[in-house]
């Protein structure tokens, strides 16, 4: 192994939380070192972010906000964290994005307000309070941050190399007597993609930014990159992680694209119908208002007939409207579906519902430090206590935003201890070959067991059959990589099975069925 490199801030992650976070500690003058496993800066959930962010319009107060905020997460909400992001939201969003990044927000059309910013309402929110860029609001939110980023004097970034664990006193310093210290990180170890090699990265203040988690599961939204690596190196590492149970599921999203595409549910609100493969309105049953009722019961809806029909996927029809109006109405989808193979003009659009956002995470306080000395997470990664047990539409960004630039300011006021950097053991290489199908197969297992037993309806008798399937899945993954010669897959793999079984342990430990969690008794 190389000697080991030092940074005085690691940040793990480049989505909007990590590089609001970098910017945030080298603004105070120290050096950032930011690493992504992908091979772009732009990666994770942050481009994918369509809809938009909470701003603030006319009329909107910031206890309005909280009011809807805190009615979407089932009232399972931490007061302060609900506070932080109500007041200094707004205020972040317009002297970083708006004023510093100048991020191409959509203008209001009409010439007498030229230049003022265009708001849209989006669903449970109780005013018109969200700025967008189009329909790729995360897009050009990421790429007017990352150029600060790559502007910045005291920021390095490196892409393609990934974190493999965090450095902890209690796990890696060969110096016996630091047990007794209080648990603190003072880095992570890191694979160079390229070329395998693994070296350790010392840093007086670590932040994970890591992102979701939602492709633990066999349908979502997220990137390939989404599978939850923060929360296996928290967990690994001893950090409190809660709210793991409580992961949002978005009702409709297309089947048969690679990256499931959102298929708004403004569609049903134009009369699209669900189906199952034999052309029966299932919703009808469920519900009384059919396809248009709320989210979380659509969502459920759906999943519960594929498992009832054994489908893969169910169907929503608005075929019987013009197909010029469907073009017009439906650009961006009608373009999707079609790069699918599905012209939703003449034929019904096969969907699943699909994991969407974890509002659970590695607990945090108010300035983004989670129960570890020396260690912050930040983004999708963390749970603030803001989301609850559910997230209120375009609160995700904002919170990136609030905390990343809390937790970076913080960072960056060493204390005494904060330059510790103790000599840990020479890494071992291993050389095994692991054979590509195994990988292939263990995420398969994942991903079906996660969808079908911790998904969107559970049990405790699928839990346990979960949880029984996944710890002796992880016990023969943790054997293969003690041996295996590293690789961004395998250790992918190992954060995959870690997370999901966290999740297991969470849901099986949750005391009720609230929000996002939705657990049926056994037998129900
Ligand atoms: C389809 C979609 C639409 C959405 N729409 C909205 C919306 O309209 N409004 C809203 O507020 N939110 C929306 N969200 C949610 C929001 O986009 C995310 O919650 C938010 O962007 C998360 O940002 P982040 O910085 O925490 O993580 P991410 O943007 O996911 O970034 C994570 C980073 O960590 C890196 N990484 C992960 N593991 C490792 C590792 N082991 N080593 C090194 N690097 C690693 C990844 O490569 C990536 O760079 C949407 C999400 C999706 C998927």
């Amino acid at each position: 192994m190389k000697s080991p490199v030092e940074t005085e801030i690691l940040i793990i992650g480049s989505g909007l939380a990590g590089a609001v976070a970098a910017i945030s500690a080298a603004d105070e003058g120290k050096q950032v070192l930011i690493i992504t496993k992908s091979a772009e800066l732009k990666s994770g959930n942050t481009p994918k972010a369509q809809g938009g962010i909470v701003y603030t319009s006319s009329g909107d107060t910031p206890e309005k906000l909280k009011e809807d905020i805190i009615k979407a997460g089932d009232y399972h909400y931490w007061n302060k964290a609900v506070d932080q992001l109500c007041i200094s939201g707004p205020e972040l969003v317009n002297e970083y994005l708006i004023e510093r990044f100048k991020v191409n927000f959509d203008l209001n059309s009409d010439k007498t307000t030229s230049a003022e910013l265009s708001f849209t309402r989006e669903a449970a929110h109780s005013e018109p309070r969200i700025i967008y860029s189009k329909d790729k609001t995360g897009d050009s939110i990421q790429t007017a941050t990352l150029k600060a980023v790559n502007n910045h004097p005291n920021i390095t970034a490196l892409t393609d190399h990934t974190a493999l664990d965090l450095l902890t006193l209690s796990h890696h310093s060969i110096k016996s007597a630091d047990i007794y210290e209080k648990p603190a990180c003072f880095g992570a170890m890191v694979l160079d993609n390229q070329n395998g090699e693994v070296k350790a990265v010392y840093a007086k203040r670590t932040i994970l930014a890591t992102g979701g988690l939602g492709q633990i599961f066999l349908h979502t939204t997220n990137p390939e990159e989404s599978i939850g690596d923060g929360i296996a190196m928290a967990w690994r590492a001893g950090a409190r992680c809660f709210n793991l149970q409580f992961i949002q599921f978005h009702p409709t999203t297309l089947f048969g694209s690679k990256d499931r595409f959102l298929i708004s549910e403004a569609v049903r609100g134009e009369g699209g119908k669900l189906i199952d493969g034999n052309g029966n309105e299932f919703m009808q049953s469920v519900h009384e208002k059919g396809s248009l009722a709320p989210r979380d019961i659509v969502a459920r809806g759906i999943h519960q007939t594929m498992l009832d029909t054994g489908q893969p996927c169910m169907f929503l029809d608005i075929s019987f409207k013009k197909r010029d109006w469907i073009e017009k109405r439906f650009p961006s989808i009608y373009k999707n579906c079609l790069l699918a193979g599905v012209d939703m003009a003449a034929e019904p659009i096969p969907v699943v519902p699909a994991a969407h956002y974890s509002c659970g995470g590695v607990g945090v306080n108010l300035a983004g430090h989670t129960s570890l000395k020396r260690l912050y997470a930040v983004g999708e990664v963390a749970c603030t206590g803001v989301h609850g047990a559910n997230r209120l539409a375009s609160t995700s960004l904002l919170e990136a935003l609030v905390w990343g630039h809390e937790a970076g300011k913080d960072a960056a006021q060493f204390q005494e201890g904060d330059d510790y950097f103790p000599q840990i053991e020479s890494w071992v290489e291993e050389t095994e070959e692991i054979d590509p199908a195994l990988i292939a197969q263990d995420w398969l297992t994942i991903k079906n067991t996660m969808w079908n037993y911790a998904g969107l309806i559970r049990t405790r008798q699928r839990l346990h059959r979960a949880q029984t399937i996944l710890r002796n899945l992880q016990n023969e993954i943790e054997d293969f990589y003690q041996k295996a010669r590293l690789s961004p897959s395998i250790v992918g793999l190992r954060n995959g099975i870690q997370t999901a079984n966290a999740i297991i342990t969470a849901t099986l430990e949750a005391r009720e069925s609230r929000g996002t969690h939705y657990l049926l008794e056994d037998g129900e």
